[in-house]
C-alpha cells in the first residue's frame, strides 16, 4: 500500500519548488506575520493547488493522494501549507453540489489562479464545534441573499477572493434539527467588502492569517446558492473525510521535518566528548516519535486506501488527523529536548515549526470530538451531544 502512494515524481517537483522557499523565508514571513504570497503564487502556477480539480475544468484531476503528498511534502521541507491547503478541500464543495454552471465559471478560474478560494466560513463566537447553533443569517429577498452576523477564525479571507460561507437561512424554531435549515452561499469577498463585509485579523502565536468577519447586510446574488437551500451541513460534512485526510499530511511532514532535524542533530552535537545522540536518553524519545509517526502514516494510507475506492473512511479520516497531529506534536517535543538551548532559538526555526504544529489538535478540529465520533459513531455509545 505505501508503494501506491509514494509519487515521487509529485514529491521530487515540490521540493524542487521548496529550495526557492528556504527557512529564512519562512522565518522572516513568521517575524512580521505576513503571507507567503510569492509562495502560493509559485505553487499555484505549477498547477499544485488545482491537482484535485478533474481536468474538465482545467486542473489536474489527481486522487487525493496525490493532494496529501503535496501538502506533506511542503512541510516536510519546513515550509507550511496552511496559507493555501483549503483552497484543496473548499474546491471540493462546489465540485460536489455546485450547478454545472457554477462549475464552469469559477474552477476553471481557480485552478488558472486567476480566482482565489481560500476562504471556509463556518466558525463563530459563541457556537464553537457546535457548528448547528451558527446564528449568521441569510435573508431571501428576491433575487438575493441578505446576510447578517459574524465569523470567526476564518482563515485566509484577506488572500481570498470566494468564500464558502455556511448560515442560516430557516430560522433555528421552523425546524426539527438544529443542523437543517443551514446553507452554503459562495460570497465573492471583492464584492462583499464593498458593502458591509468587515475583516479584522487576529494575531495567533503561529504565523496563520486568520481574521474575523462581520456580516452588515452584505447582498449576495441568489444563485450563488450551493445545491439546495437548507441542506448546507451535510454539504460542508460531505467535505470532511477529505480535509482530515489533508490535514494528517501535514502533519506527517512536519513530524518527518522534526524528526529528522532532531536526528542529525543528535549525531553532530558533541558534549561530554561525544555525540548526544549516543545516549539512549537522547535517542529514545525520537525513535518513539518516528514509530508514532509511521503508525500514524499508515492510518491515513488507509483512510486514503478507502477514499479513493469511493467508500466513505469517516473513522480512518478522524484517526488519521488525530494520531498524525500527536505523532508531529510528540516529534516536536523530542525535536526541541534533543536541541536543548538551541530549540528555542529562532534561527533553528524548531520554535517556529513546534508553534504551527500545535494547531493540529484544536483545528479544524478538536481531538476530544474526534474520540466522541469514534466512541459515538464507531462504538456505539451514547450520544453526549
Ligand atoms: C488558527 C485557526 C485557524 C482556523 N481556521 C478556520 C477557518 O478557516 N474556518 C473556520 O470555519 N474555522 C476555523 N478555525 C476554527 C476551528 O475549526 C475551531 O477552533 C475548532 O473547531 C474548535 O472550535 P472552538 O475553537 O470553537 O472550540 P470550542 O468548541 O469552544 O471547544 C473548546 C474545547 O472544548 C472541547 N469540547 C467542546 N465540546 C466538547 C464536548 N462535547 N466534549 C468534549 N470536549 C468538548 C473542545 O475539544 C476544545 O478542546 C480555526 C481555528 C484556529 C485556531
Amino acid at each position: 500500500m505505501t508503494l501506491l502512494y509514494e509519487h515521487d515524481d509529485i514529491r521530487d517537483a515540490v521540493a524542487r519548488l521548496c529550495q526557492s522557499f528556504p527557512d529564512d523565508y519562512w522565518r522572516a514571513l513568521d517575524r512580521e506575520r505576513d503571507y507567503p504570497t510569492a509562495f502560493v503564487r509559485a505553487l499555484t502556477e505549477a498547477g499544485f493547488l488545482g491537482a484535485l480539480i478533474p481536468e474538465a475544468y482545467g486542473g489536474s484531476g489527481l486522487p487525493i493522494s496525490a493532494a496529501a503528498a503535496i501538502l506533506e511534502e511542503i512541510h516536510r521541507q519546513g515550509g507550511n501549507a496552511a496559507a493555501c491547503h483549503a483552497q484543496m478541500y473548499t474546491m471540493g464543495t462546489l465540485l460536489r453540489h455546485g450547478s454545472e454552471e457554477q462549475k464552469q465559471r469559477y474552477l476553471p478560474q481557480i485552478a488558472a489562479g486567476s480566482l482565489r478560494l481560500q476562504a471556509f466560513g463556518v466558525t463563530e463566537p459563541t457556537s464553537g464545534t457546535d457548528t448547528g447553533s451558527l446564528s449568521t443569517t441569510a435573508r431571501r429577498e428576491g433575487e438575493r441573499y441578505i446576510v447578517n452576523g459574524q465569523k470567526l477564525w476564518t482563515s485566509r479571507a484577506e488572500h481570498s477572493d470566494l468564500m464558502i460561507l455556511l448560515c442560516r437561512t430557516t430560522p433555528r424554531d421552523q425546524v426539527q434539527k438544529k443542523t437543517e435549515g443551514l446553507s452554503v452561499l459562495l460570497v465573492d469577498m471583492r464584492h462583499a467588502l464593498e458593502q458591509g463585509l468587515t475583516i479584522r485579523p487576529i494575531r495567533t502565536m503561529m504565523n496563520h492569517a486568520t481574521t474575523e468577519l462581520f456580516f452588515d447586510n452584505v447582498e449576495v446574488p441568489a444563485e450563488n446558492l450551493v445545491g439546495e437551500e437548507g441542506r448546507g451541513f451535510r454539504y460542508i460534512l460531505s467535505g470532511m473525510n477529505a480535509e482530515r485526510i489533508l490535514i494528517a499530511a501535514e502533519c506527517i511532514g512536519d513530524a518527518k521535518w522534526f524528526i529528522e532535524r532532531a536526528s542529525a542533530y543528535a549525531g553532530e552535537r558533541q558534549v561530554f566528548g561525544r555525540p548526544i545522540g549516543q545516549n539512549q536518553g537522547v535517542q529514545f524519545p525520537i525513535a518513539q516519535a518516528y514509530a508514532r509517526m509511521r503508525a500514524a502514516e499508515l492510518m491515513l494510507h488507509e483512510a486514503m486506501n478507502r477514499y479513493e475506492a469511493g467508500g466513505n473512511p469517516g473513522a480512518e479520516a478522524n484517526m488519521a488527523k488525530m494520531l498524525a497531529a500527536e505523532a508531529s506534536w510528540e516529534a516536536a517535543e523530542a525535536c526541541v529536548q534533543t536541541h536543548g538551548g538551541f530549540g528555542f532559538a529562532e534561527e533553528f526555526d524548531i520554535e517556529r515549526k513546534f508553534r504551527e504544529t500545535r494547531l493540529y489538535q484544536v483545528a479544524p478540529i478538536s481531538t476530544n470530538l474526534i474520540l466522541s465520533y469514534l466512541a459515538e459513531h464507531v462504538l456505539g455509545m451514547p450520544r453526549s451531544y
